[in-house]
């Protein structure tokens, strides 16, 4: 299959926590130094560490420049996507130049972390204003069941780049820790996890659950009261939110216009494709409605579908001619 995209930008997203977010997606699909097993993009096809140029620069550089055109008002651009973002070699040219050009334009990285391991590297990236790192393991064993990284990377070294970043950069950081059902919920994790987060005194901790099916159909979502007792334990020492799965089914959509409810979709579907079953879960709408509101809005170019690992994907916008698989980032 033909992975090379045209294409880095996505969105603008309207974003609770980021106001308008524009998405920069630097890597092919699925290209990533993990293969969590929550990921909502699906397998990791191309297991690595290798750092290169897998998205041209230039055009990244230009399409940016015309995407901030289009929007002036855009909050933040960030650096998310179909795989870790660091691993494109340039990614601190592009952050160099958006940081001199556009100035009152904030960056947010989300980031699996492993290359905060690297202190040149960390360097490059210390400019953003938001860092989002994973740290989903409280032990090795964790670790290796939940990202199943490439060989080479251990939590202890993650965890100390993620601290050690901390001293460099002023970005806010807001550590994220996903939390699975029966690997990394028990108090225990929760006592590792705070030693941890006591090293890196972030501005804040969110605990993450299953939002939509993830790569393994296997992985549980921990119940609230196991939620409670981890966000009081690693609360002692940082801010803990809860997001995700767990947190966001308190909040089903009642009473939505019609306009209400497509918008909900096209907002979902522009920052990440998506399946009717992943619209279900993560917007709480009911599937056969959805699926019959799914076929209307492609009917009227609002929305495409292509085919993906798990059956039809739904994206913004209309299908474009020579159009090629893109995700986002299951962070
Ligand atoms: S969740 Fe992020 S780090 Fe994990 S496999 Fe997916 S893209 Fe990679």
């Amino acid at each position: 299959m033909n992975l090379a995209k045209d294409r880095c930008i996505f969105g603008p997203i309207p974003s609770r926590r980021l106001g308008i977010s524009l998405g920069v997606d630097l890597i092919p699909f699925k290209t990533c130094s993990m293969d969590c097993i929550y990921c909502e993009c699906g397998k990791t096809t191309s297991l690595t560490t290798e750092r290169k140029e897998y998205f041209p620069t230039d055009l990244a550089i230009r399409q940016i420049d015309e995407a901030l055109k289009q929007h002036p008002r855009i909050d933040y651009i960030t650096f998310s996507g179909t795989g870790e973002p660091t691993l494109h070699s340039h990614i601190g040219e592009i952050i160099r130049h958006i940081e001199s050009h556009y100035p009152e334009v904030k960056l947010c990285l989300l980031t699996n972390s492993f290359c905060l391991t690297d202190p040149a590297i960390a360097k490059e990236l210390a400019p953003v204003e938001l860092i989002i790192p994973s740290l989903d393991g409280s032990n090795e064993e964790e670790f290796q069941k939940i990202n199943r990284p490439a060989p080479g990377l251990s939590i202890e070294k993650i965890a100390r780049g993620i601290a050690d970043f901390r001293k460099i950069s002023s970005a806010q950081m807001w550590l994220e820790l996903f939390i699975a059902e029966g690997i990394n919920d028990s108090p225990e994790s929760a006592g590792r996890f705070l030693r941890m987060v006591e090293m890196i005194r972030p501005d804040k901790v969110q605990l993450n659950t299953l939002d939509r099916p993830g790569t393994e159909r296997s992985v549980g979502i921990p119940s609230a009261e196991k939620l409670r007792v981890m966000a009081e334990i690693i609360g002692r020492a940082a801010e803990v939110e809860l997001i995700g799965g767990r947190a966001a089914r308190k909040s089903e959509p009642e009473h939505l216009s019609t306009g209400e409810y497509n918008q909900r979709i096209i907002d979902t579907v522009a920052s990440r494709p998506c399946t009717a079953q992943d619209l279900a879960l993560s917007l709480g709408f009911r599937e056969p409605n959805l699926e019959a509101c799914l076929r209307r809005m492609e009917k009227a170019g609002l929305i495409f579908s292509e085919p993906g690992p798990r059956g039809l994907y739904y994206r913004a916008g209309k299908k474009p001619f020579s159009d090629v698989p893109r995700g986002s980032d299951g962070k």
